[in-house]
């Protein structure tokens, strides 16, 4: 009974063997007491019909025949007794002894017995002056019986009729379950690639319409993960290869010192760049960790950003490039990570300095809305076809024309990720060799626990 197949069929037996049972029990009782009332009533009329016939007759003997025929054709069995008078008409195994007779003549017994398959009816009557004990008897058993066998053949018919059928409708039933067992393997296996077909709308569609759509997905993230290995190794190999070159290099004894610090210079470049490659996917690793936590508290972002955007004027100046920042007149606040926003225009800026020429502008705009603070980073650098932009958010993603400039191909989805966990949004406007605009967008309240509102306010008096 372990499958569904073994389950759907004792349950049917169950159901059919439980309603047969209450539906005959109901019907059997109600049957026998028909026959019984049909019958109680058919002694006591053939009771007075004998009765009459003697009184009316002057001869119990020559009575014979008639009291014969109507015997034979009422299936009665009656017996007549008065002293020594003793008569049986129709079947004697079922009359009592003539001495059952005699006491019950002597006691002047009225019985009435209709509950057992022999049924009787006697009484005393006085006919031309002298007692009579009639008794008349019926065997019920045969119309009993006949209700039974019909009852029996009903279910039999029912039980085999109703097993094919039932047994059809359990295979289109569990085919599809035993289908989809099968691609549930497959799937655990690791074959993808498995599908099952739906048609309609029921339940088991529904659930093949699911499984098809996890397959999907799972095959998309199998995809995902194995390119992002494959970024990794290649991302990895490049600075290490370098590093081995260079590092053969330097063992030769007789190299100038200008070349050697020149070598020692470029591992010192690859190695910073293993550094902050690692560093990176560490940090989008524990961002994409499905229980990071926010560390949210209220805090300026105007200040946050004149701070991060100090921080970078060096690396705009050795490229000649002019941060413009358009600072409201009132100070903004926002609820966020202070630390993690840091990052993202940290990220943001930093590649706003990188594909901008040299004496381009970079302007950065910070904005209340009702519900929201909105910054935009405006650069007059390389651009991005459309293209670029749908892919600038992926993991280790960098156009060609960049690859050129340092960096790994991590930082939009760091910043992306963090935008994510605000609830906040980021869109790109851009157009290749007129500029870049990255448009952030942070709702102002985020609904902070009662924690994080209590270290707010501490944090806040101190
Ligand atoms: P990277 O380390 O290469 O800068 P990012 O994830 O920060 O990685 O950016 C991904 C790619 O998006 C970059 O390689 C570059 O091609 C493009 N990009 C990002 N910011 C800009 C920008 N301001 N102007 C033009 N291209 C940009």
């Amino acid at each position: 009974m372990k499958s569904v197949y073994g389950k759907l069929i004792g349950g049917f037996l169950i159901t059919i063997i439980f309603s047969f049972f209450v539906a005959g029990y109901i019907s059997l009782r109600n049957n026998y007491e028909q026959v019984e009332n049909r019958s109680r009533e058919e002694l006591i009329a053939a009771n007075t019909f004998l009765m009459e016939l003697m009184n009316n007759s002057g001869n119990i003997n020559g009575l014979e025949e008639v009291i014969f025929s109507y015997v034979n054709s009422t299936d009665l069995t009656v017996s007549i007794y008065r002293n020594d008078f003793y008569r049986v008409y129709g079947d004697i195994s079922i009359a009592p002894s003539k001495n059952t007779l005699h006491a019950m003549y002597n006691n002047r017994n009225t019985i009435l017995e209709i509950n057992s398959d022999i049924q009787s009816f006697g009484d005393l009557y006085t006919i031309h002056g002298s007692q009579y004990y009639i008794l008349t008897q019926k065997d019920i058993s045969y119309e009993k019986n006949a209700f039974t066998n019909s009852a029996i053949l009903i279910f039999g018919s029912v039980f085999l009729s109703g097993s094919v059928v039932f047994l059809a409708i359990a295979d289109v039933i569990v085919k599809p379950i035993t289908k989809l067992t099968n691609a549930t393997k497959e799937l655990s296996k690791g074959n993808y690639g498995v599908r099952v077909n739906y048609a309609g709308d029921d339940e088991i569609s529904r659930l093949n319409q699911g499984f098809n759509q996890m397959a999907q997905q799972l095959a998309k993230q199998e995809e995902t993960r194995q390119k992002f290995i494959s970024d990794i190794s290649h991302e990895f190999q490049t600075p290490l290869t370098a590093i081995q070159g260079f590092a053969n290099i330097l063992k030769e004894e007789d190299l100038p010192e200008q070349q050697r610090e020149k070598y020692a210079d470029i591992i010192l470049f690859h190695s910073k760049r293993l550094s902050t490659l690692s560093k990176s996917m560490l940090q989008l690793t524990l961002l994409e960790n499905e229980d990071v936590r926010l560390e949210i508290t209220n805090y300026s972002i105007s200040n946050q950003l004149a701070r991060v955007i100090s921080t970078h004027e060096n690396q705009a100046l050795l490229k000649d490039i002019e941060i413009n920042f358009i600072r409201p007149k009132k100070e903004i606040l926002i609820d966020g990570d202070e630390h993690r926003l840091e990052q993202v225009w940290m990220n943001v800026i930093s590649n706003a300095i990188k594909y901008t020429e040299n004496g381009g502008l970079i302007t950065i705009r910070v904005k209340k809305y009702a519900k929201e603070v909105e910054v935009r980073v405006e650069d007059t650098g390389s651009g991005m076809s459309k293209e670029v932009v749908s892919h600038i958010f992926e993991r280790f993603y960098r156009e060609d024309k960049s690859r050129s400039i340092e960096g790994n191909g991590l930082g939009l989805s760091i910043v992306k990720t963090i935008i994510d966990l605000h609830r906040g949004k980021i869109d790109v406007i851009s157009q290749v060799d007129v500029g870049s605009t990255f448009i952030i967008r942070i709702p102002v309240e985020r609904s902070l626990n009662l924690k994080d509102r209590l270290r707010s306010k501490q944090e806040g008096k101190k």
